[in-house]
């Protein structure tokens, strides 16, 4: 039996940084709120290699003085709060005193710090467990933490670490976070010696656009909200800058960048009807609470919250964002379309039919007889016999609104979902495409550029193998964009941006080698579903026609990938009782 004994302070400190410095970009994150506690008006992050090889964050706040510089990375060492009473009242992002011993335990750490009340600049090296003594150094008022070669002494966590890239977009998700959050105060951003990005002093719109982009600005609209002891402000993009992913989804909690399920619980109840299932709102939310109603101290990274009154809390946001999306100018729900209802199943009796009629709402999927699996040969119309015999699906003889095709076969009338059918035929084609390894390409004559956040970059950069077995050639163009210069053949009627986005998506979200395996139906879904022709999108006769053959060559093309019919078949004994007609 081993006898107790108690850690050496460095493996302490090396077990405790495991919860703070997960990454660069904790890193990255922990530093700069130092830098906004000190009251900074303007902050340089300075990253070389992903932040892997170093990280340097300058500010201009109130700098330290040469005595507390040690006790700086001191465990549970703060200058923000003394008292539990503080605690639970704290302002600071900080408080803990523990990321820069953390920091410290897994890197080599240059602090560099002239306080405003002092003549001098010292700076203090900690290296190895220990804190070298403040020697005289220049140094401009404020601080300079330099963090090099993370994780050279801890070699199993640095494994951890993904390509260069990918830790630099998480390092710049995290510039953004706080650049969100504090528009009155400068951020440059630099990696590998370029300035990657700069943002100068605004107001909280213009901040947005420039962290954001200017088609999530154009589209959001204003928010601030009151009760007692609760306020929210902010930003909610519209239903049509809805995205593939919740990369734009920002909440605050007393200024400080949150996680929580029931914040997001919230905005997505408030998001419900007027937002397609698999996309997501884009926003930036700052709730004002008192402090005493929430507890930050749930985790070190400060990320997850707790709030006291859980429901006050969700009901004031979701009525808050309701109203601000309601209020909206112009800006119609994404509405399915409305389903009208004809109440023409064999067993609804005419009364109940026309009962129905004036029901709209009525559900309409069970009221439709489908059609019979085998080929049409008997009970033809006259005149019209001869072409439709061995068609099951008919002729198309209109469009309704851009959404159903209308089509005559043997039996009466037949209405097709487009969309559904469209989606059904390419996805049974991809699928045999991949299986045969024929995906065919199309290159686009003029590639297809789009705005991206730093983990598609970079998931771009990685699987770009992946994204060509599939047809893609996507390339990075800069830190910030993407270019699609082909597709596959089959999805060229798609536009191209939206799809690569859905597909880095899937890849983002599954991993790369797991879209290919068993995640490769969800992911040809997604595919199909961009590729279908749209609602609202007028088809030729022709086009129709060809369609509907094409359903009937399609294993399987009576559903749609997500398991809606794709067409319905109505009788002429059915339009008969609709309109109460003896045969
Ligand atoms: P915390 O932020 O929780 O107090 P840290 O370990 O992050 O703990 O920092 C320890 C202390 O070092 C802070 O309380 C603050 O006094 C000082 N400090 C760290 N970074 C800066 C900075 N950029 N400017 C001024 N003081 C700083
Ligand atoms: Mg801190």
């Amino acid at each position: 039996m081993p006898a107790i004994r108690l850690l050496p302070d460095t493996l302490i400190s090396q077990i405790a940084a495991g919860e703070v410095v997960e990454r660069p970009a904790s890193v990255v994150k922990e530093l700069v709120e130092n830098s906004l506690d000190a009251g900074a008006t303007d902050i340089h992050i300075v990253l070389e290699e992903g932040g892997i090889r170093q990280i340097r964050v300058v500010d201009n706040g109130a700098g330290i003085g040469k005595d507390d510089l040690p006790l700086a990375f001191a465990r549970h060492a703060t200058s923000k709060i003394a008292s539990l009473e503080d605690l639970e009242q704290v302002r600071s992002l900080g408080f803990r005193g523990e990321a820069l011993a953390s920091i410290a335990s897994v890197s080599r750490v240059t602090l560099s710090s002239r306080a405003a009340s002092e003549d001098r600049a010292y700076t203090a090296i900690a290296e190895d467990g220990r804190i070298g003594s403040p020697e005289p150094a220049a140094h401009p008022v404020g601080t300079t933490v330099e963090v090099s070669d993370l994780y050279y002494n801890t070699p199993a966590r640095r494994k951890f670490l993904k390509s260069d890239a990918t830790e630099f977009a998480h390092c710049e998700d995290v510039v953004t976070r706080a650049a969100l959050s504090r528009p009155e105060v400068t951020f440059t951003l630099r990696h590998n010696g370029r300035v990657v990005a700069r943002m100068a002093p605004a107001n909280f719109a213009q901040r947005v656009e420039s962290a954001l982009g200017s088609e999530f600005a154009q589209s959001m609209r204003s928010l601030d909200a009151n009760a007692s002891s609760l306020k929210v402000c902010g930003f909610a993009g519209s239903p049509s800058y809805s995205r593939s992913s919740r990369d734009n989804q920002f909440t605050y909690v007393n200024g400080r960048f949150v996680r929580d399920k029931l914040l997001s619980h919230a905005l997505r109840e408030a998001y419900r009807d007027v937002l397609h299932g698999d996309r997501h709102p884009a926003y930036v939310l700052f709730l004002d609470i008192d402090p005493r109603g929430v507890d930050v101290n749930v985790h070190p990274a400060k990320t997850e919250i707790r709030f006291r009154d859980a429901r006050a809390v969700h009901q004031f946001v979701f009525h808050a964002v309701a109203k601000s999306l309601a209020a909206a100018p112009g800006e119609a729900p994404a509405s399915v379309a409305t389903p009208i209802a004809y109440g023409l199943s064999p067993e609804v009796s005419a009364g109940q039919a026309a009962l129905s009629l004036a029901q709209p709402m009525a559900s309409y999927s069970a009221r439709f007889a489908r059609y019979p699996q085998e080929p049409a040969t008997a009970g033809m119309a006259p005149g019209a016999a001869q072409p439709l015999q061995g068609l099951p699906l008919g002729y198309a003889i209109a469009q309704l609104h851009g959404i159903y095709i209308l089509a005559q076969n043997a039996q009466g009338l037949v209405l097709v979902d487009m969309h559904a059918a469209h989606e059904r035929i390419l996805y049974e084609k991809l699928k045999s495409a991949l299986d045969a390894r024929t995906m065919n390409t199309q290159k686009l004559l003029i590639p297809s550029t789009f705005h991206a956040d730093r983990i598609d970059v970079a998931t771009v950069e990685e699987h770009g193998e992946t994204l060509n077995l599939l047809g893609f050639d996507v390339a990075a163009i800069s830190p910030f964009a993407l270019a699609v210069r082909a597709v596959p053949a089959m999805l060229a009627d798609a536009d191209p941006a939206e799809v690569a986005r859905a597909l880095l998506r899937d890849v983002r979200e599954y991993g790369a080698s797991r879209v290919l395996t068993e995640r490769r139906d969800e992911l040809l879904g997604t595919m199909a579903c961009h590729g279908a022709v749209r609602a609202n999108r007028t088809l030729t006769i022709p086009e129709m026609n060809a369609l509907l053959r094409e359903m009937e060559e399609t294993e399987r093309a009576g559903q749609c990938n997500h398991g809606r019919p794709t067409w319905y078949q109505m009788s002429l004994q059915d339009l008969d009782k609709l309109f109460l007609r003896g045969r």
